[in-house]
């Protein structure tokens, strides 16, 4: 599962080698540790004229103990350039992009962040920001991620989860996304470092790889958390629920009534739910028998459909709840062999989308990450090139870690990121993939 060339390429000799011969580059990602500060180094922070976001982002950043500064170091380098586009309403006014990131383009530190502010994709100056973020994405290079954040009127004070989760090492592998704040002013936790406190958390496919990943996540930012798995799964199901201090429950998804029996399990309602098992049974469409096709839409798309279905009727996902389903990056690109895998995955980003707008009356967002190649037994199990593409053919020249899609759903889960619904978040390192 290691990656022996990003191991090498850091090391002494490789350093050279890779500069020498223009190999790929994966740099060490700067990844949240409990306790670190938001972002290493100041922030710059621009407008152009007429923005309505700045003065907020400077309050947030600097109640959360960030240095904001409005003009650039003379000396050093920059923790983040964040720049405030709600201003830009005609075309003729996107020159107030270069005018701020030409000059500041090689003053972000290794890790760094680029934020863009803008106000809606429904407009042509605004549509335009799009291919500015993912284009720094992929130049600035060294670990720095690249993001624009859409928000609506109305959700000013909507965009501190955010800015927190962009800023830190939590979004170490997310770059090239476009996030949507809608209005509304959702609760701020008592304590950032544990949002969800008091909160119980349903975590499906937790006994190993990323769903273990979550279910640590969640835990540890707070939750209680239910892990969930197949009976054979047991042992290390168990093992993942003692390291949390959780409860485990073996279920087949895919078993007549499992949304009844999951339903009966529960003594009260879920504040998250969080559809993480899945399998994959790849062959080209010509190859598949019919089983490998059925086994992959039941688990990866029927179940997480019929489980949302069973909680929702039975009252137990509570109001203000947060449902994220796994999606990835095939469901978006499409990917040879993956016919039934991709199919199970768009449908994924098709029940979050379908089901947004009717819960968002009980205040429940539902949202998708979509992993691109993260460093698993599911990936471990690919064919040599395959995987070696996967994982250099992305921004940050190197695979993910389960922790990084652990890490976007805790913050899609947290309290604080209550008007984001219906997105679709990318956790892949702004792959080539369907990009
Ligand atoms: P994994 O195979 O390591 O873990 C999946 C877990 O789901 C297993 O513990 C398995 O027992 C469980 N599961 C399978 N069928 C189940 C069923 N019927 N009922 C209950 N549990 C069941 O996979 P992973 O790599 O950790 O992937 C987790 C999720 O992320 C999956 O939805 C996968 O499609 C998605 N994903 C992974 C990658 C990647 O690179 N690893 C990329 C994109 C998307």
């Amino acid at each position: 599962m290691g990656d022996r060339y990003a191991s090498f390429a850091n090391s002494g000799p490789g350093r050279g080698l890779v500069k020498r011969l223009g190999l790929p580059d994966p740099p060490r990602l700067r990844r949240h540790r409990p306790g670190d500060p938001l972002i290493d180094g100041p922030v710059l922070l621009g407008a152009a004229p007429g923005g309505r976001l700045a003065a907020q982002v400077r309050k947030v950043l600097e109640a959360a103990g960030v240095e904001v500064l409005d003009q650039p170091l003379t000396e050093g380098r920059h923790g983040a350039l964040i720049f405030d586009a709600t201003g830009i309403t005609d075309t003729g006014h996107l020159g107030e992009l270069y005018a701020f990131f030409h000059p500041h383009a090689r003053s972000v530190r290794t890790s760094g962040r680029v934020i863009v502010l803008g106000s809606t994709p429904q407009t042509t100056a605004q549509r335009a920001l799009e291919g500015l973020t993912r284009s720094i994405g992929k130049e600035f290079g060294r670990g720095i991620t690249s993001q624009l954040v859409y928000v609506e009127p109305g959700g000013e004070g909507a965009m501190e989860s955010t800015l927190r989760f962009l800023l830190s090492g939590r979004s170490a592998y997310v770059s090239g996304q476009v996030v949507p704040i809608g209005a509304g002013t959702p609760p701020v936790p008592a304590d950032w470092e544990l949002p969800l406190a008091g909160k119980t958390a349903l975590v499906t496919g937790a006994a190993r790889g990323i769903g273990a990943a979550i279910a640590r996540v969640l835990a540890r930012d707070g939750a209680s958390v239910i892990a969930l798995d197949v009976p054979a799964a047991g042992e290390a199901l168990a093992g993942v629920a003692n390291d949390v201090r959780g409860r485990a429950l073996q279920l087949d998804l895919t078993a007549g009534g499992a949304g009844e029996r999951l339903a009966s399990y529960l003594s009260g309602p879920l504040d998250v739910v969080v559809h993480n098992a899945g399998i994959t049974r790849d062959r080209t469409i010509a190859k598949m028998d019919a089983d490998g096709w059925s086994s992959v839409l039941a688990v990866n798309l029927l179940a997480p459909e019929r489980v949302t279905a069973a909680l929702l009727d039975r009252g137990l996902i509570r109001e203000g709840g947060r449902i994220v389903a796994v999606s990835s990056v095939s469901g978006i690109a499409g990917n040879r062999g993956q016919t039934n895998y991709a199919t199970s995955k768009a449908g994924v980003i098709g029940l979050v989308q379908s089901s947004a707008p009717a819960l968002r009356q009980s205040g429940i967002t539902i949202n998708a990450v979509a992993p691109g190649f993260i460093e698993t037994a599911m990936t471990a199990r690919m064919p040599v090139t395959l995987r070696e593409a996967g994982r250099r053919m992305n921004s940050m020249a190197q695979g993910g870690l389960p922790v990084d899609v652990a890490e976007t759903i805790a913050w899609l889960a947290s309290p604080g990121s209550g008007t984001i619904t219906g997105a679709v978040v990318r956790v892949c390192g702004q792959s080539l993939l369907g990009a």
